[in-house]
């Protein structure tokens, strides 16, 4: 399927911001601390944008400075973002540790991701394109999926190609064949114009587990790894076409193993990211007219050459990474005070230096401690009743909303969340709004909703406190937000 030259990919998933700690100790960030615009659809969007396709991608990042560094590295690029930023969700990031070469993922917060929906996405998003990729990440929550699916029935009904890279088996661990197969189909049925696709590969020299039968239902072109070949064992994921990743061996066609060139990548090599470059040369090369064998020949050209960039095997980060430019370990900021509008009242604090500081000068990650407890935003606003949140976390005291319901274990949930990233990054201090039940780090208010304030502690402040972070006031760390109203 050839499709007509300057036509766009339309790249639907999520935008993360990457935080790689390379050799990660006691001091975490002593081999060195980098970030790169992340998530695979953001990387499946750089490479295409890097071979000269146009390129738009259907993802969120949040109003704070990690994000506007993100929106202008992709800009910059020849990406489109055609989503604005969320106002009350924080860019979204993964932590990612690198020990002898390998890289595993600590931390993910999904941040604004999250505040994706139908109305972010219509017809006209897929105009002047060709091809709709999606990331199965964008599956996982139920707004990002939505969008989806919702622009893969338009696709399909405006005769484009649609390709689906499930991802990695743990995002859709908790889910059982039938319903993978149904997600994984993206609400596409059957179309009447389509054939019923060649079977997956199997057989001794195939990956271990058959790929489930290709059939008329679903995108035109599923793009998993091999490891998730065994995840969709027992599912009926309809799709017109499978290529099956399959790491330093190359990947199947078919059944048809289209083999890596022998000494491209050296067996054991950390293949991070280089399935999402895999997937832009593939589509880059069926748009140019190759057919499936050949362009699975160039993904895996593409793919061994991003590998051999450094990004697996030495310590030295690959195509993308940016070294942070104070190597500090990364500062825990309220994200009200980083430019998100978290607050209880659907506002930010905001405080200057944070939301100015992109994240290769000084790294953030804005964290809201009430919100990663499970609270929404806007909200009504909550006190501590008999005491602070040193004494909320021994169970002596209590959150209250001002509607009087018991919020206490959602922020002990939050405090508990903020306290796993700080472990993650081996963070040192918090920036913390103060006078808020989660975050104060002086003061907070007495608990009678009068306005009055009490020495006293929040309960994520406590709780980070307690790991031994030093917890400081944005009056104290450079940054006046100034005094906000009773709740917060
Ligand atoms: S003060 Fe803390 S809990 Fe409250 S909105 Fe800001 S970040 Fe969230």
């Amino acid at each position: 399927m050839k499709v007509p030259a300057g036509k766009r990919v339309v790249v639907v998933g999520e935008v993360m911001l990457d935080v790689l700690c390379l050799s990660p100790g006691p001091a975490l960030t002593e081999g060195g601390l980098y970030v790169r615009a992340g998530g695979s659809a953001v990387l499946t969007a750089l490479a295409l944008a890097a071979a000269g396709r146009p390129v738009a991608l259907v993802g969120r990042v949040g109003s704070d400075a990690n994000g506007a560094w993100i929106g202008d590295l992709l800009r910059s690029a020849g990406v489109t973002l055609t989503v604005p930023p969320s106002r009350t969700l924080a860019t979204g990031y993964v932590i990612l540790h690198r020990r002898r070469g390998v890289d595993r993922v600590v931390y993910v917060e999904r941040g604004a991701n999250r505040d994706l929906g139908p109305e972010d996405a219509g017809e006209q998003t897929l105009d002047g394109a060709g091809w709709l990729h999606v990331s199965g990440y964008s599956l996982i929550e139920p707004g990002p999926a939505a969008v989806a699916r919702s622009l893969a029935g338009l696709a399909r009904r405006r005769g484009l190609r649609v390709s689906l890279d499930p991802g990695v088996p743990r995002a859709f661990g908790r889910l059982g064949p039938e319903e993978l197969g149904r997600t994984l189909s993206l609400g596409l049925e059957a179309d009447p114009g389509r054939a019923q696709g060649p079977a997956g590969p199997a057989g001794p020299a195939g990956p271990a587990a058959p790929v489930p039968p290709a059939g008329p239902d679903g995108p035109d072109l599923l793009l998993p790894s091999a490891a998730m070949v065994q995840c969709l064992r027992g599912a009926r994921t309809a799709a017109g076409e499978v290529v099956v990743k399959d790491g330093e061996s190359g990947a199947w066609v078919a059944g048809e193993h289209v083999a890596l060139e022998p000494g491209l990548v050296r067996p054991g090599a950390d293949l991070s990211g280089a399935g999402d470059v895999f997937n832009a040369a593939l589509i880059d090369a069926v748009m140019a007219g190759s057919d499936l064998a050949d362009a699975a020949r160039r993904g895996n050209d593409a793919a061994a050459v991003f590998v051999a960039g450094g990004l697996a095997g030495s310590s030295a980060p690959g195509r993308g990474w940016i070294r942070v430019r104070t190597q500090e370990p990364p500062v825990l900021i309220s994200a009200c005070l980083a430019g998100v509008a978290s607050a209880y009242d659907g506002r930010h604090r905001i405080g200057p230096v944070a939301a100015a500081s992109p994240p290769d000068e000084v790294l953030h990650l804005p964290v809201c401690p009430e919100q990663a407890g499970g609270l929404s935003t806007p909200r009504s606003p909550a006190e501590i009743r008999g005491g602070d949140g040193d004494a909320v976390i021994r169970g002596a005291a209590a959150v209250i909303d001002r509607d009087g319901r018991d919020l206490t274990s959602a922020f002990i949930r939050g405090a508990r969340r903020a306290v796993d990233l700080a472990r993650a990054v081996g963070a040192v201090r918090a920036v913390l709004k103060d006078e808020s039940p989660s975050c104060g780090t002086t003061l907070i208010h007495d608990g009678t909703f009068s306005g009055r304030l009490t020495a006293g502690r929040g309960v994520a402040a406590a709780a980070l406190a307690r790991l031994g972070l030093d917890v400081l006031p944005a009056s104290l760390a450079g940054e006046d937000p100034g005094r906000t109203p009773a709740g917060e």
